[in-house]
């Protein structure tokens, strides 16, 4: 590896995606230079040409920066990944648009346009149905009280969590339940 290809990686630098890949022989996982992961240790890191040569030595393509991913993908597709995955990290914290756009150094007004273009939905709005339905999975699949599963999924207020679920899924979290656990007393089939 020289010098230059090191600067990338701790750069994370996307003007060298495709043009090498580097495997961590610590996790066996191979990533683009560009990879926002943690910056490896140096005497970790090998260098290699191709997936396919990183591959060969029995390295796994990285979740986050999938290597193996071609595709061009604009400045704004990336902004969004981000914001998609920390989302999904941060579903059951406080989260808020301004965070969202501190962890990514953009302005929160840049990050909804962007966001809300791509995925047709405002970030709030992809928190909101996240949320619910990890709401909706909890209902069916556990007995936590409403107020416990509000908390889990990051409402920090379980009659503001039970208002929003009535007005996105059409009924109480508590009906839903219900009807999800024990269909056939309500006439309504298991689905
Ligand atoms: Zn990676």
């Amino acid at each position: 590896m020289n010098e230059e290809m090191w600067q990338a990686i701790v750069d994370c630098d996307a003007a060298y995606d495709g043009l090498f890949y580097y495997g961590l022989i610590t996790t066996g996982i191979f990533c683009k230079p560009s990879c926002k992961s943690k910056t490896p240790k140096q005497e970790n890191v090998r260098i290699f040409a191709s997936p396919a040569e990183a591959k060969a030595t029995g390295l796994r393509p990285c979740k986050r920066c999938r290597p193996e991913e071609i595709a061009f993908r604009s400045p704004e597709e990336e902004l969004v990944e981000g914001v998609t995955q920390l989302i999904h990290e941060h579903a059951h914290e406080s989260l808020t648009l301004t965070e969202m756009a501190e962890k990514l150094f953009v302005s929160p007004f840049y990050l909804q346009k962007c966001f809300t273009r791509i995925k047709k939905v405002s970030p709030n709005r992809y928190l909101t149905l996240l949320r619910l339905e990890k709401a909706k999975s909890m209902l069916r699949q556990t007995d936590e009280s409403i107020t416990a599963i509000a908390f889990r999924i990051g409402f920090r207020n379980s009659a503001y969590f039970s208002s929003v679920f009535q007005k996105e899924i059409g009924c109480s979290p508590s009906a839903y339940r219900q009807m999800k656990k024990h269909p056939h007393e309500h006439g309504v089939e298991h689905v």
